[in-house]
């Protein structure tokens, strides 16, 4: 098992346990250099910290998303014929696109 120890907490953690580094030119090994708890905890901090930027992005993503939102969001109606869980569908292809 490959491991890798993350920059913010110091703890070497299963490659598995670090995020995807999508970057072009980005680490070697194809992960980010803080592990996903990290990653977590920060982005919470910093969507507290800046809950203008992050509504803004919020925003941004699903302005880029609104076509598949919306075909989710159709099939699931003809499905469901109720809207209640619509934002969890939303949340869901938002996160699904970071
Ligand atoms: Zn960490």
């Amino acid at each position: 098992m490959k491991t890798k120890v993350c920059t913010k907490c110091k703890t070497e953690k299963s490659l598995k346990l670090f995020p995807d580094d999508r970057r072009p030119r980005g680490n070697r090994d194809g992960t980010l250099s803080q592990c996903k708890a990290c990653r977590v905890a920060y982005s919470a901090a910093w969507k507290r910290a800046n809950p203008a930027k992050e509504r803004e992005q919020r925003a941004r993503n699903y302005a880029k998303n609104r076509d598949k939102i919306r075909a989710i969001c159709a099939r699931w109606y003809q499905e469901n014929r109720e809207w209640h869980c619509m934002n969890a569908q939303i949340n869901h292809v938002l996160r699904g696109n970071r």
